[in-house]
């Protein structure tokens, strides 16, 4: 059996806590490796680890510290085969998905490999007589990472790229679900020139997690995962002096106006529901068509686009989706889909009992389809996380708006019209923190910053972008006067000194 090990310090750190995770192949159902799960003692060697890295990394000037990304980044692209196969074999997603997951976090590398530019601060020359007042932006120290399954490679990147960018050393809790890649994401970063002890990986469950939050020498933490939990991370973190950002879980919405283009958005919607098999906390598991004749063409059409979807293992290039991550996640999954069933939806396709032949122990579900949800029900108010797909008929567009707005999760939403008036209107309006306008899956680029509202993020600032720099860095402003000693002796001063 494939033991996982921490990586701290520049190498591999054997645990000794006698604790592990089984790491689950989602293709057949078997256990492929286990991962070591941190005692307190093993995340403070970390902390320790980073301690010291960040007197020589912080030191290091903003230019050198991004050429070292550069290299991280080529590093990547070299290995993308081996490292997608690894993260499919873990995750279960197909590798072209596999893929844009570790794109889309090298696109937040290629954003910190600017941080020179970010970290340039301000500076006001003559703000009072012979006063000058800059501000510069500099780092906090040891900072931390707790990540989900579900983007084991972008996730980690949106979080050490800007923080080891700005000049934090780094320490990386990622799943235990799929662990693998975290670690050969920080061999690569060592490989690329970092010292050792600037990205370290600690593996582990609630008591790691905890070790992290409490412990005096983190400075920051970044979470993401589902909300119960990134509120606890919000609430202890904060309660021990730390900086916080929690993304929560997401309910996103995709509402479409009679004028959308009904080709494309059975073709998004598809993509965006069911890819991944549905575990992207930017898929759209809710559809709001608005009129009923808008309702029924699109269910007629979703049925039958549905029926073209093939459900593969993760390495058939022909696989649209393939398992979910877990038996726990599958069971959780079909749960739900019960629960619609039981609360009065219409269940107009059933992806439950669907077997893949020869993988009959993998954890595949078909795509599912239900029409009729009414907001009351808890499948609608609760995150499903799978390939379900909900349609939720709407009169008006006042009432198609009011549903993400008053959903308690506020992610992203969606919206497909060719009414420019009504899409900027919408995006106005809505009480949602990411709006996509005929783009069904609005996670914003890299220069520009991720973060949901309500509960699917606590805290204040957001992901990567310029939101991160800020994260991950705190300000320092000096207001410096230069008098000439011989001539300029002021008296003393018992007001506060004002600019009248
Ligand atoms: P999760 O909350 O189970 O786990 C996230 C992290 O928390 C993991 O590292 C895990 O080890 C740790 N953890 C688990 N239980 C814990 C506990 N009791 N105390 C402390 N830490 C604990 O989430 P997941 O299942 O890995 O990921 C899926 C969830 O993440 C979904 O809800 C999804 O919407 C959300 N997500 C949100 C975003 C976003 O940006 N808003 C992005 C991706 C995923």
């Amino acid at each position: 059996m494939r033991d996982i090990d921490h990586f701290i310090d520049g190498s591999t750190y054997v645990g000794t806590s006698g604790r592990f995770s089984d790491v689950m192949d989602p293709n057949t159902g078997e256990v492929q490796a286990r991962v070591q799960l941190a005692t307190v003692g093993e995340v403070d060697k970390a902390v320790q680890g980073a301690q010291t890295a960040f007197e020589e990394w912080s030191g290091t000037n903003p230019q050198r510290r991004a050429r070292v990304l550069f290299e991280f980044k080529r590093l990547v692209e070299a290995n993308m085969d081996e490292l997608a196969h690894l993260l499919s074999s873990e995750h279960g997603k197909v590798i072209a998905d596999a893929k844009g997951d570790i794109q889309r976090g090298l696109e937040v590398i290629e954003f910190a490999c600017g941080i020179p530019h970010a970290l340039k601060g301000e500076y006001t020359w003559g703000a009072g007589p012979g006063i000058d007042v800059y501000s510069m932006r500099q780092p906090l120290g040891v900072v931390a990472g707790i990540t989900p399954f579900n983007f084991p490679a972008m996730i980690p990147m949106w979080m050490f790229g800007v923080a080891i960018a700005v000049g934090n050393t780094f320490v990386l809790k990622p799943s235990e679900r799929d662990p693998s890649v975290p670690v050969r994401l920080a061999e690569l970063m060592i490989q690329a020139g970092a010292p050792k002890g600037v990205l370290n990986v600690v593996h582990g469950d609630k008591a790691a997690v905890d070790a992290i939050l409490t412990h005096p020498q983190v400075h920051a933490v970044s979470f993401v995962g589902s909300s119960d939990i990134a509120h606890y991370v919000y609430r202890t973190g904060a309660e021990h002096g730390k900086r916080v950002q929690a993304m929560g879980g997401a309910k996103n919405h995709g509402i479409v106006l009679p004028d959308a283009d009904m080709d494309q958005v059975i073709k998004d919607l598809s993509g965006a529901a069911f890819g991944s098999a549905g575990e992207r906390c930017m898929a759209l598991p809710v559809v709001v068509p608005v009129g009923q004749k808008t309702a029924d063409e699109l269910r007629a059409r979703m049925v039958a686009e549905i029926e073209t979807l093939r459900v593969g293992v993760s390495t058939d290039a022909g696989a649209h989706y393939g398992p979910v991550v877990n038996a726990a996640h599958k069971a959780r999954v079909e749960g739900w889909i019960q629960k619609g069933v039981d609360e009065g939806a219409e269940l107009v396709v059933d992806g439950r009992g669907f077997s893949l032949q020869g993988h009959e122990k993998g954890y595949f579900i078909g795509p599912s389809l239900f029409d009729h949800v009414k907001p009351t029900m808890d499948s609608y108010r609760e995150e499903i996380f799978g390939p379900v797909l909900q349609i939720m008929r709407a009169d008006s567009f006042e009432e198609a708006l009011a549903l993400p707005s008053k959903h308690q999760y506020g992610n992203g939403v969606a919206i497909f019209t060719q009414n420019g008036r009504a899409a900027r209107d919408f995006a106005a309006r809505v009480n949602v923190g990411m709006v996509g306008i005929n783009v069904p899956i609005p996670v914003p680029v890299a220069y520009h910053t991720f973060g949901g509202w309500k509960r699917s993020a606590f805290g204040d600032i957001n992901q990567h972008g310029m939101e991160g720099v800020r994260f991950w860095t705190k300000t320092k402003t000096v207001t410096a006067r230069w008098p000439d000693s011989e001539l300029e002796h002021s008296d003393s001063s018992f007001v506060i000194p004002t600019m009248a």
